[in-house]
């Protein structure tokens, strides 16, 4: 079906009608509105400047005509749909061992995914050469829109504002600048955040297309309990990273009477260090060595070194050590998150990573020592659940931070800008 061309050029718009069009697209793109009487009705513009934006948007490509919608007495109208596969946006994660690339549409749906192992210690000039490599790859077989935005989600503190990871446990990564590499290899905005970070806003996510009833999950924590433990922290709907991105770094946070331990921060007593899955793989070497663990000393025989990974199958196939040492780690989490609760509020605590995944041994911990640690009040409605980890947590983050910093008016009017500016050449 052919549109006239319904634009003014850019130059006789004004900046009403320029954020008129960058309104009615949103409230399309969010799925707010999707006919021409509710944009109306929900932007407060008059019928005619929603009937010439929606042409504008239409011209340019972001908006289509759908099908038809339900009558409410009158003609029948017909839907609008913004055009979710105009464009792409790329999420990497550094998933050590592993390098994840994840393609997605506009909407977030993922299209590819390529899973690679990769050593992070061969350093940043190396490693980040790999990521437009393998985007080639995927993109011969795809033949991807283009890209709009890309994300990349590295383990460790990152100064959101400059994209630099700090203090990181990769050797040869501090300070790196990722994001100018990601904007000068994909011509497109790059952002960089921490891991944990993008699995909590993907969990958020997750959460919020089930249906959960809205607000009640607008303040949450996602806690990570993997080889160290991290948290991702919700608040008000938004992520909270603080004023230098180290926001939810809770690892580090001391535990009381463990200041003989000595974590890799090279502070005494840390979350990670006493609690986390590095913790549980040195003293599960130390009871396989003095037999307190048949299970794990039967691993250690055969592999020579144990992982936290080792300690979470012994829990689950019953040894009476590795569930000890889970329920252990579980309930000095608690103690720690309980006084978060206190001081944060979450009202649900979604708990993840390689730990979580034993079951209720190490949740029903958890629980236990917040529930009995925490103030009643916040507690109150406070919900603690494991997460049901689908292994794209990280990836859907990565996309839901990508919309959230594209479709902002300065981003969107950016663009809009630049087509119409190719529209009147
Ligand atoms: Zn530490």
């Amino acid at each position: 079906m052919a549109t006239k061309p319904a634009i003014v050029s850019i130059d006789e718009m004004t900046i009403e009608q320029h954020d008129a069009l960058f309104v009615i697209t949103e409230l399309i793109r969010s799925g707010r509105a999707n006919t021409r009487s509710d944009l109306g009705r929900i932007s407060g513009l008059g019928r005619s400047i929603v009937s010439q934006r929606v042409d504008d948007a239409i011209s340019l490509g972001l908006v289509e005509e759908a099908e038809f919608g339900v009558s409410s007495g009158g003609r029948i109208p017909r839907t609008l749909r913004f055009r979710h596969e105009i464009g792409s946006f790329l999420t990497v994660m550094f998933d050590t061992p592993n390098m994840v690339l994840a393609v997605t549409d506009l909407s977030g749906r993922i299209i590819a995914i390529e899973r690679v192992t990769w050593d992070y210690s061969e350093g940043p000039e190396i490693s980040l050469k790999r990521i437009p490599e393998l985007f080639k790859k995927l993109d011969a077989q795809h033949k991807f829109a283009p890209i709009w935005a890309t994300v990349v989600g590295v383990p460790g503190p990152v100064e959101y504002n400059t994209g630099k990871m700090q203090a990181s446990m990769l050797a040869g990564w501090n300070g790196y600048d990722i994001r100018a590499f990601m904007t000068d290899a994909f011509k497109a905005p790059s952002l960089v955040d921490n891991d944990v970070n993008l699995i909590g806003l993907g969990e958020y996510s997750l959460l919020l297309d089930s249906n959960q009833e809205p607000g009640s999950i607008d303040n949450m924590l996602f806690v990570d309990v993997s080889i160290g433990v991290g948290a991702g922290i919700i608040s008000a709907g938004k992520v909270h990273r603080g004023a230098n991105g180290t926001a939810g770094d809770i690892g580090h946070i001391q535990v009381p009477n463990n200041d003989h331990v000595l974590c890799r921060c090279g502070q005494l007593g840390c979350l990670s260090a006493v609690a986390g899955g590095w913790a549980l793989a040195r003293d599960g070497e130390q009871a396989a060595q003095d037999g307190r663990s048949p299970y794990l000393k039967a691993i250690l025989e055969k592999n020579v070194f144990l992982t936290h990974l080792d300690v979470r199958e012994g829990a689950l196939a019953a040894d009476q050590y590795c569930i000890e040492a889970v329920s252990r780690s579980g309930r000095i989490i608690g103690e720690t998150l309980a006084g978060l609760v206190n001081f944060f509020n979450p009202a649900l605590i979604v708990v993840g990573g390689a730990i979580a995944a034993t079951g209720d041994i190490f949740l029903a911990a958890v629980r236990q020592s917040i529930y009995r640690r925490a103030l009643p009040l916040a507690t109150r409605d406070l919900r603690v659940i494991a997460s049901d980890p689908k292994h794209e947590e990280g990836l859907l983050g990565g996309a839901a931070l990508a919309q959230i910093e594209t479709f902002t008016r300065a981003q969107m009017n950016a663009w809009i800008e630049r087509r119409m500016r190719e529209h009147a050449n």
